[in-house]
């Protein structure tokens, strides 16, 4: 088997989606595993993936690669696949990541699972499992033909430290002439201080129960006191409380932090399924009946408003702040 895992970056930094799903990859499918990074002077990257257990790494460094755009890194995919026999492409989910599987896909005529949560090897046979009806049962998914294309939902795996390095090596880029119509005219970046919720070990979550998005800073302080992120349930996000990126579940993010409180939130197997692998699960909430009260390991049942500051404070106290 020869895998191939496509290593965003954002910045200086390899994302840890496609670190944890580099571990994944060398645990299921053993020695053989590349890793890709495209963009513009990302050379020094690449070296960072073999701690993760690439044993090789692909750089595609070019100044025509240098806006996330999607059909160039297709161009430079479709060729990379064909010329090393690769036979099985796998991706952690991202705007972009998504683009290009979805575009490598058709470009192939390749088979692609996607919102993946594991991947095993079974009589010599990759299988996946993606969650299905609303998230409450898994499915084994497989590939009828090579190469296959796999996307993992983000924070499914967490990349581990072997302490190896990669073989380097340049990949040629030539792009098609109908890859390089669309062009980037701007990048916006959201402004936000603190960790991302992606990364960090501690998530304050706040749900509808706080009442009104002006609460939200109730929630950003004790985040902000325990040097966590905020998170979010969907029924605030599409309630415009709250941004998008922070939504916790089943069409948001999939967390696992060491510390996860849940304020106002009820529950929902949709928001549950994003975020119960974490460390220890703390609800707030006013209903003593609240799903979320089955899975958390320790409850307050109380009034968001009372209990929230008063857990600041104390935490400011213990911290001497
Ligand atoms: C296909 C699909 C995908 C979905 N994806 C997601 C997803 O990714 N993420 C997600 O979160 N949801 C998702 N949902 C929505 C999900 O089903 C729930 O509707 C949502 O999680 C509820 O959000 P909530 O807990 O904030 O609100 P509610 O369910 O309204 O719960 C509010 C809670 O706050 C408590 N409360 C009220 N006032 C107070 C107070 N003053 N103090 C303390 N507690 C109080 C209430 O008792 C209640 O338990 C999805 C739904 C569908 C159908």
């Amino acid at each position: 088997m020869s895998t191939l895992v496509f290593l965003e970056h954002h910045g200086d930094e390899l994302l840890k989606g496609s670190l944890g799903v580099v571990t994944k990859a060398a645990t299921v499918a053993g020695g053989d595993i590349a890793g890709v990074v495209l963009g513009s002077d990302v050379r020094a990257l690449a070296e960072g993936a073999g701690n993760f257990g690439a044993a090789k790494v692909y750089v595609a460094d070019d100044p025509q690669l240098e806006a996330p755009l999607s059909q160039p890194r297709v161009d430079v995919l479709a060729q990379l696949i064909g010329d090393q026999g690769i036979d099985t492409v796998l991706f952690a989910n991202s705007v972009l990541a998504a683009d290009v599987a979805a575009g490598l896909a058709a470009r192939l005529d390749a088979g692609l699972n996607w919102d993946l949560v594991d991947l095993t090897q079974e009589n010599g046979k990759l299988v996946g499992k993606r969650p299905a009806l609303q998230d409450s049962v898994y499915v084994d998914v497989g590939w009828t033909s090579e190469p296959r294309l796999a996307l993992f939902r983000s924070g499914s795996f967490d990349p581990s430290e072997t302490g190896g390095s990669a073989q380097i090596e340049d990949v040629e880029v030539v792009l098609e002439e109908f890859s390089t119509a669309a062009r980037m005219v701007d990048q916006a970046h959201e402004e936000s201080e603190g960790p991302s919720i992606e990364d960090a070990p501690v998530i304050v979550a706040g749900g509808r129960g706080l009442g009104g998005p002006e609460n939200f800073t109730l929630v950003e302080q004790l985040a902000k006191a325990l040097g966590g992120a905020v998170g979010a349930t969907r029924a605030v996000v599409d309630a415009g409380w709250y941004p998008y990126a922070t939504q916790v579940g089943q069409t948001g993010k999939t967390v696992s932090p060491k510390l996860y409180i849940a304020c106002g939130i009820s529950g929902a197997i949709q928001h549950k399924v994003g975020m119960q692998s974490s460390g220890v699960i703390v609800a707030i909430n006013k209903d003593a009946n609240a799903p979320i009260f089955e899975f958390a390991d320790l409850g307050v049942v109380g009034d968001v408003h009372e209990v929230v500051p008063r857990l600041t404070e104390l935490v400011k106290q213990r911290k001497g702040g």
